[in-house]
């Protein structure tokens, strides 16, 4: 298996659109990486960069430490699943499993234990005498992820591979898709518009917009420690309420409204600088606490009013929709409150989970020690003239040193 390094990688198509901007990563051996971001965000151009299928435009591409910009698709040693797997359909699932081995001279004996191996990895033994039409939506993708198995490429590339199934199916394989990595072990890039699906598989996530990363960290890092407004309301649902306002005489007064939250010194600390400046006070459907929850005098010194607008009924959990001022808000409760459209209700914030963002730069602020500052790549020649990459503080907005010396900063 492999390790996948991409440096101030971009892509910049024929006619001028520049697709991708300075990606950066360093994914280890085994894991599984997810690119998340709305469409046309640039997350299919970069697999495809890394797959071969469209040249790097400049910026460096490593697997196990190898340049490989420019080998060959077929020497990347990458298998790729797609959003449409076309099956052969005249061909059993054994056939199609083992077609690819076939094409390469692989000796039968051995192709045979891969298709039964890979066909155990996926429960798939029971039919591989059928015709790709007698199988389910879930069985054709797992004979698609088969026919990659077997190949028993360094890397998987998967687009979208669970795009055309029914809601329930994706949950099924989603699940799915993330035992047989364990047990295949193979590094993994999946690519998603869907939120869900990044959260629910990743090692790692890469959180892009505009054909620039907007963060990369774990599910939890990027959910708790968003690193901008961006990723804030792209991850999570409902979204992240924002209060947009300013910070007056150690208060934060919310726009739109004459409300004031009260601030905790350690508040007050992390955001000395920013007095009377725009800033965003964002916090988690989740974690505002609602003035007839027992929990709600513990912190109901940073609390504020809400207007309820529409409330939604999700089986045990309410939605309450509202607004404070002119910002819209979401609160999500138990249902055991009556509340209706019309009521003004007190909502408290859960101290802990509360993130501050700069209006101006939509940047999350962070305390000095926090670990999701900025990454710092620095690239130098040694004496053979090989590249050593060496990567520092682990994070998010890449501040690149190259190897001519030339400081960047995103
Ligand atoms: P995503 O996979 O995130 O939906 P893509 O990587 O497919 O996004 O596309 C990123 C951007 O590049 C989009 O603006 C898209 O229109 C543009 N793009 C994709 N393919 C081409 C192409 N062959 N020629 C020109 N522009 C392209």
């Amino acid at each position: 298996m492999a390790s996948v390094k991409l440096i101030n990688v971009n892509k910049v198509y024929d006619g001028g659109v520049h697709a991708v901007h300075d990606f950066s990563i360093d994914i280890k051996d085994k894991e599984f990486i997810v690119f998340v971001g709305p469409s046309g965000c640039g997350k299919s151009t970069t697999l495809r960069m890394i797959a071969g299928l469209e040249e790097i435009s400049y910026g460096e591409f490593y697997i196990d430490d190898k340049l490989m910009n420019s080998a060959a698709p077929k020497d990347r040693d990458i298998a790729m699943v797609f959003q449409s797997y076309a099956l052969y359909p005249q061909m059993t699932v054994y056939n199609n499993m083992a077609y690819a081995l076939k094409l390469r001279k692989v000796p039968k004996e051995e192709i045979d234990r891969r298709v039964r191996e890979a066909a155990a990895i996926l429960k798939l033994t029971p039919y591989l005498d059928r015709k790709p039409r007698a199988l389910s939506g879930g069985q054709r993708q797992r004979v698609a992820l088969g026919r990659s198995i077997v190949r028993r490429p360094k890397v998987f590339l998967m687009d979208e591979p669970l795009s055309n199934l029914d809601a329930k199916l994706r949950v099924a394989m989603r699940s799915e898709i993330v035992r047989i990595h364990e047990e295949v072990g193979a590094t993994t890039i999946y690519v998603t518009h869907d939120q869900i699906e990044a959260m629910t598989m990743a090692s790692r996530i890469v959180v892009m917009k505009d054909g620039f990363i907007q963060q990369i960290g774990t599910p939890n890092e990027v959910y708790q420690h968003p690193a901008n407004l961006f990723v804030a309301g792209f991850i999570g649902t409902p979204a992240m309420n924002f209060l947009y306002g300013k910070l007056q005489n150690g208060k934060f007064e919310i726009n739109g409204c004459d409300q004031k939250i009260n601030m905790q010194p350690a508040q007050l600390e992390l955001l000395k600088e920013y007095e009377g400046h725009g800033l965003v006070y964002g916090v988690r459907p989740e974690n505002l606490i609602f003035e007839q929850d027992e929990r709600y005098e513990r912190f109901k010194d940073a609390s504020f009013e809400m207007k309820v607008g529409i409330v939604e009924l999700l089986g045990d959990i309410l939605n309450v929709h509202g607004t404070v001022g002119s910002t819209e808000t979401i609160i999500k409760m138990p249902n055991k409150y009556s509340i209706k459209e019309g009521d003004v209700i007190r909502v408290a914030i859960e101290s802990g989970y509360e993130r501050f963002f700069n209006e101006t730069t939509t940047k999350a602020i962070t305390p000095d020690h926090c670990a999701y500052e900025e990454i710092e790549v620095t690239q130098s020649l040694d004496e053979d003239n090989v590249t050593i990459i060496d990567q520092g503080k682990k994070g998010l907005f890449s501040k690149i040193k190259s190897k001519f010396g030339k400081d960047k900063k995103n």
